[in-house]
């Protein structure tokens, strides 16, 4: 037979789902493992998507997506950022953020190219970058700085092949929210070296210590950025498969063209329960929010207690401690942890070199399983430093 596609070959299988295998086999496990909100979709956006299956809205879109939809997304950014993305030519709805991803690498790079990623990142980045022809080059980022991208590491890392950044704030897996400052210098960096700038906020609602910077509207980034974003986090919607991409006209339509060869476009039902979503107040966004928040400062104290040292982690839902005062790597804390307490973290090792040192531990978990964790990685602490 001849050989399977050599880029995908080279791709390791995906660290976080090798682990989970063995945790589903296992009773009585907490999982702290997965990035996803443990809330169902609230109700009045279960409820229209209901109604449009009853209506009958089974067809294809538009391949941009509803207008009605694009329309809602952009006067959302505009409200809460200030951003003016114009619905028709700048906005397009994705199947989530990854096939957003997906279809932002494709449409900057060409073969050879070379991305910038900060890591620890999300695990999507880099393989997305490869399936697009582009090469993935890594830039270090540290948990001492809270992980904010360091402009003059940066720096050091383009060549002429350099096309983009691409960042995520708040971020998997660190939670680690960018300061403004570090998104103005990579704004001037890319301004100087002509790069575009993919900017994956998914968890823009998400914050809790301060306010969320849209890369969009910062000055100069406009016309380089492409923006990603979606419905999965903040409304509990992962299953529905919704996301946008907000960019200039020629990259936005370039995505559509694009999309209408592969997806086509976002289930139908799906784009109209996050039109509810979006008109919905906030309420319900905002409680769930705040409960996250709870968990935080739960999870994130009960994890110091143990002797863990966490940096504060300001978005997103994960903590990302360090665990080099156990004297193991991340992926031998990981199994031993799983097989001593069932208790399942994911390695800081699978999200880039920087991330080892680390686990990261969801709390998108009901407190009182929060607590229990807690208790499970004291104890296996204890029963380490006996060893
Ligand atoms: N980007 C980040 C940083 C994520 O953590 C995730 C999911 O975990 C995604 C994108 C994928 O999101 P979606 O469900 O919209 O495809």
């Amino acid at each position: 037979m001849k050989p399977l596609n050599d880029v995908i070959a080279a791709c390791p299988p995906s660290g976080i789902r090798r682990f989970f295998d063995i945790a589903a086999e296992m009773d009585d496990v907490i999982s702290l493992g997965v990035g996803e909100p443990d809330f169902v979709t609230p109700w009045r956006v279960r409820e229209a998507g209901i109604y449009a299956l009853e209506q009958g809205y089974t067809t294809y879109t538009s391949n941009a997506g509803l207008p009605r939809l694009r329309e809602l997304i952009c006067a959302d950014l505009g409200r809460r950022y200030g951003a003016d993305y114009d619905p028709d030519t700048e906005c397009l709805i994705t199947t989530g953020v990854s096939e957003g991803l997906d279809l932002a690498l494709r449409v900057l790079l060409n073969p050879g190219d070379e991305v910038i990623v900060p890591e620890p990142c999300y695990v999507a980045y880099e393989p997305c970058v490869a399936f697009a022809g582009g090469t993935p080059v890594r830039v270090p980022t540290r948990w001492e700085d809270g992980f904010a991208v360091d402009a003059d590491v940066v720096a050091a890392a383009i060549t002429p092949r350099t096309k983009a950044i691409l960042l995520g704030s708040p971020a998997n897996p660190t939670g680690a929210v960018q300061p403004r400052a570090a998104l103005e210098a990579l704004v001037r960096l890319a301004e100087q070296h002509d790069l575009y700038l993919v900017s994956d906020e998914i968890y823009d609602r998400l914050t809790y210590t301060g306010g969320h910077t849209c890369l969009g509207t910062l000055p100069g980034a406009r016309e380089r950025t492409v923006l990603l974003g979606g419905f999965s986090k903040a409304h509990a919607m992962t299953g529905w498969r919704v996301g946008w991409i907000c960019a200039p006209a020629p990259v936005a339509d370039l995505a559509v063209r694009v999309h209408q060869y592969t997806m086509l476009c976002a289930p139908h039902v799906s784009q109209l329960a996050a039109v509810e979503a979006l008109s919905a107040p906030d309420d319900e966004v905002d409680a769930m929010v705040a409960d996250y928040d709870r968990r935080r400062r739960v999870f994130v104290k009960g994890l110091r207690e143990t002797g863990l040292e966490c940096p504060e982690p300001g978005g997103a839902f994960y903590a990302f401690p360090s665990i080099r005062s156990s004297g193991l790597d991340s992926e031998t804390f990981a199994e031993r942890l799983l097989h001593a307490e069932h208790v399942a973290v994911v390695a800081g090792s699978v999200f880039g070199p920087s991330g080892e040192g680390h686990v990261r531990c969801s709390y998108a978990t009901a407190l009182p399983l929060l607590e229990e964790a807690l208790v499970r990685i004291d104890r296996f602490l204890r029963a380490e430093e006996g060893h």
